[in-house]
């Protein structure tokens, strides 16, 4: 005869929610990023820097005033042949006082396609100071 020991019979409870993983819900596409992110108004205007500034412009939205991007100073293809002619003269003069440095750096700059913000700005120095036809 065995002992009729009562068995503890482990009572699971299974929930019955069945834990369905959540659908991603993928959020309206972002606007193409020549639309403002605040407003998507499309249309910019451009604001000029002062001189004193790295950038030249900046492109704010022309509806909320949101910032949207830094624009480089343009130089057409006049600018570029003014500034060579101009470079030219002044390596050339030899009353101008130009230091070596300053040599150098209009000799690189001179058939530059375009310059960085730094280069015009040290160039611009250099107009004010040896003068040339603006
Ligand atoms: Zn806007």
């Amino acid at each position: 005869m065995k002992n009729n020991t009562s068995s503890t019979c482990l009572n699971y409870t299974h929930r019955g929610d069945s834990a369905q993983p959540q659908a991603v819900k993928t959020s309206p596409a972002h606007p193409p990023a020549d639309y403002c992110p605040h407003c998507g108004a499309q249309s910019i205007k451009i604001e000029l820097m002062p001189p004193s500034h790295t950038h030249h412009s900046a492109a704010m939205c022309s509806q909320c005033g949101a910032f949207r991007r830094w624009l480089a100073k343009p130089e057409n293809q006049l600018e570029r042949n003014l500034r060579r002619s101009l470079i030219e003269r002044w390596l050339g003069d030899p009353r101008l006082s130009l230091s070596e440095w300053e040599r150098q750096f209009l000799r690189s700059i001179q058939e530059a396609k375009n310059l960085s913000p730094k280069q015009c700005e040290v160039f611009d120095k250099l107009r004010a100071r040896l003068g040339g036809l603006a």
